[in-house]
C-alpha cells in the first residue's frame, strides 16, 4: 500500500524558496573579489538567481545544459549557482587552482557552455581559451565599472546581464533526480573524474548537515564557509545555511590568517570550516597578535586529518569546539562529523582529545564499514583497519560517462579508497589512503598519524611523511618537515619528541627539513610530488642492512 502524503521533490530551489519567505532579511555578506564589504540578503539573492536565470535563458543555456563557475566564495557565485540551478542546467565548480591542462580536459569532457569566473581568474581562463571550443561565452562575475580588459570572445557582465532582467521568473520544472551540480575529483591517479549530485542528493545532504550532531546550523547562526564552493560544495554549506537561515559569511580570495580573523570577528560568525592549512593560518595570526574569537563556538576541520596540535589549540586557547570531519567529493562530500556521545563530555580532557582526532561517527544518510582485501567485513572494534567502503544516496553512483567503470560492488558499496578503524561507539579513524599507507615488514605503517605526531613539535609547521624502499623491510618511513621560522630543530630531537606516542616500529628511519611540503589543488598534502622528489633517496637504516 502507497502512502498518502505529498510528492514533493527535494530541488535545491526549495532552498532557496525558503530562505526568501522565512528568512528574506537574513544577511549574505561578502570580502568581494574587488575588495569592499558587500551586504546582501536572502531575499536579494533570490531575485537576483531569477534573474540570473532568465539571462542564461536568453543566451541560450537549455535544461541540462552545463555552466561551469571559477569563483572564490561571494555572493554573486551563491546567485549563479541558483540561477544555474533554478533553470535546471548545472553548475560544474572548476577548481582554479587545476593545471591548464587538467582544465581543459575537464572543460571539455563536461561539455561546458559557458564559464562565468571572477575578475581574478581572466587570465587562468585566457591560458585555456583556445583549447575550450564547446564554450560558447563567459560571463565574469563584477559590475560594469570592474570589467577588466581581456582577449576572450563573447564576453558579458554578470551584473549588466542581472540587472537586464525583471526576476518575473519560474523555477524549470526538474524531476527531484535531475542532476544539478558537477564536481570533478583531485585526480590525483589518472584523469579526474566527474561527480554528478542531483537535486534530490543535495537536499537530502543539507538536511543532514543540518542535523544537530552535524554542522547543524540554526537560525541564529553566522556560518563562514572557508572551504570553497568549488571544493565539493563548499561541504554542504551553500545548501545547508539558506535551509536553517542562518547568516552567510563569504571570505572572497583572501584566506590569509589576518582576513580570516577580521571576518570572524566582525561579522560575530558561530561557526566556521575549512582545511587545516587554513587553521594553521588562523591559529599562527591568533599566537602572534593575541586575539581571541569570543563568538566563535564551533570549527569544522576536514579534507585531511586534523593535527591533535591543532584540536587542543582550539579548544583549549580559545574555547572553540572542534568538529573533525572526513568526507569526499563522492559523498556530497561529507561522511563523518566528530560530536560526542552521551558522558563524553565529562571526560578528561585528554581523553576527549583521544575521541576527537577520529574523524567522527557516520551522519545518518551513510552507512559504512571496513573490509579486508576479500570483501570481508572487519571488526568494529578500534583496531582492525580496513578498506572503508560506504553507501547512501547522496554517494556517488558512477561517475560522468561511465568514466572508471563500475564503482561499486554488487551489494552497493563504494570503495572511498582509504583504509580506516571502526571503534564499538561507531567512530571512525582514517589510518590513511591506500596508496600512501607505508607498509613495513608486511604490516601497516599509518602515515597521517607519524604526520600529527610530528606537527605537536613546537619548532615544526607542517610534516608529511613517505614510505620510502628498504632493502630488509620493502618501506620505511621518511619525515619530512617544515620548520617555524627562524627555530632549528634537529633530527635528534624531533624523534625524541615522538618517541613514547607512537609504537617503537612506526619511528621514522629518517628526518629531512624542507622550506615547503607541496600542496595540491585541494589543500592536501602531495605525497605524488613528494615520492617523485624523494625517489633516490636512501635511508641510511638502508645502507646498513645491505
Ligand atoms: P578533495 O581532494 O576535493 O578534498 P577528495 O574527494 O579528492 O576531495 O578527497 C577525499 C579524501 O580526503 C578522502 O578520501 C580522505 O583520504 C581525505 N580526507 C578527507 N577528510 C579527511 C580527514 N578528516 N582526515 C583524513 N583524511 C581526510
Amino acid at each position: 500500500m502507497k502512502g498518502l502524503m505529498q510528492d514533493w521533490p527535494l530541488t535545491v530551489m526549495s532552498i532557496i524558496d525558503h530562505a526568501k519567505r522565512f528568512h528574506g532579511e537574513r544577511e549574505v555578506v561578502t570580502r568581494t573579489v574587488e575588495g569592499p564589504i558587500h551586504r546582501t540578503t536572502y531575499a536579494d539573492i533570490h531575485l537576483r538567481a531569477r534573474k540570473t536565470a532568465q539571462a542564461l535563458t536568453k543566451l541560450g543555456v537549455k535544461q541540462g545544459d552545463m555552466v561551469a563557475t571559477m569563483a572564490w566564495n561571494t555572493y554573486r557565485h551563491m546567485e549563479a549557482w541558483y540561477g544555474i540551478m533554478g533553470m535546471g542546467a548545472v553548475c560544474h565548480t572548476l577548481n582554479p587552482r587545476l593545471f591548464a591542462e587538467q582544465l581543459t580536459y575537464i572543460i571539455n569532457h563536461a561539455e561546458d557552455k559557458f564559464i562565468i569566473f571572477d575578475t581574478s581568474f581572466v587570465p587562468v581562463i585566457e591560458a585555456v581559451a583556445d583549447t575550450i571550443p564547446n564554450v560558447k561565452g563567459f560571463i565574469i562575475l563584477t559590475d560594469k565599472a570592474h570589467m577588466p580588459e581581456t582577449k576572450l570572445k563573447n564576453v558579458y557582465c554578470f551584473d549588466d546581464l542581472v540587472e537586464a532582467e525583471d526576476g518575473n521568473f519560474d523555477w524549470a520544472d526538474v524531476d527531484e533526480n535531475d542532476a544539478c551540480g558537477l564536481c570533478y575529483t583531485s585526480g590525483t591517479t589518472g584523469n579526474p573524474k566527474g561527480v554528478l549530485y542531483s537535486h534530490r542528493s543535495n537536499v537530502l545532504h543539507a538536511l543532514a548537515a543540518n542535523s544537530a550532531d552535524a554542522i547543524g546550523l540554526r537560525s541564529v547562526d553566522a556560518i563562514m564557509p572557508v572551504v570553497p564552493m568549488f571544493h565539493a560544495n563548499a561541504w554542504a554549506i551553500t545548501f545547508a545555511a539558506p535551509a536553517a537561515g542562518a547568516k552567510i559569511v563569504m571570505p572572497g580570495a583572501q584566506m590569509d590568517g589576518a582576513s580570516i580573523y577580521e571576518l570572524l570577528d566582525t561579522e560575530q560568525v558561530t561557526t566556521t570550516a575549512a582545511v587545516p592549512t587554513v587553521w594553521l593560518m588562523l591559529l599562527g595570526h591568533l599566537e602572534k597578535t593575541g586575539a581571541k574569537l569570543p563568538a566563535l563556538n564551533k570549527v569544522v576541520i576536514g579534507g585531511s586529518a586534523a593535527p591533535r596540535s591543532m584540536i587542543e589549540t582550539f579548544e583549549r586557547d580559545y574555547d572553540v569546539t572542534v568538529m573533525h570531519a572526513w568526507g569526499m567529493t563522492e559523498l556530497s562530500p561529507m561522511g563523518t562529523l566528530g560530536a560526542f556521545k552521551a558522558g563524553m563530555e565529562d571526560l578528561p580532557f585528554e581523553k576527549k582529545l583521544d575521541i576527537k582526532v577520529k574523524q567522527g561517527r557516520a551522519i545518518y544518510t551513510v552507512e559504512m564499514k571496513i573490509t579486508d582485501d576479500d570483501g570481508k567485513e572487519l571488526p568494529n572494534d578500534g583496531v582492525a583497519f580496513g578498506h572503508l567502503m560506504v553507501r547512501g544516496p547522496a554517494v556517488a553512483a558512477s561517475y560522468l560517462k561511465g568514466e572508471g567503470g563500475q564503482i561499486l560492488d554488487e551489494d552497493g558499496w563504494f570503495d572511498t579508497g582509504d583504509v580506516a578503524t571502526l571503534d564499538p561507539l561507531g567512530f571512525m579513524q582514517i589510518t590513511d589512503r591506500a596508496k600512501d599507507v607505508i607498509k613495513s615488514g608486511g604490516e601497516w605503517i599509518s602515515s597521517i598519524e607519524l604526520e600529527n605526531t610530528a606537527v605537536g613539535h613546537p619548532e615544526i609547521v607542517e610534516a608529511a611523511v613517505i614510505g620510502i624502499v628498504h632493502p630488509k623491510w620493502d618501506e620505511r618511513p621518511l619525515l619530512i618537515v617544515v620548520p617555524k621560522p627562524d627555530t632549528k630543530p634537529t633530527k635528534e630531537s624531533v624523534l625524541a619528541f615522538m618517541e613514547g606516542k607512537i609504537a617503537k616500529w612506526w619511528m621514522p628511519d629518517d628526518v629531512v627539513f624542507v622550506d615547503e611540503i607541496p600542496h595540491t589543488a585541494t589543500g592536501k598534502i602531495q605525497k605524488l610530488a613528494l615520492r617523485e622528489k624523494f625517489k633516490d633517496y636512501k635511508l641510511p637504516s638502508a645502507s646498513a642492512a645491505e
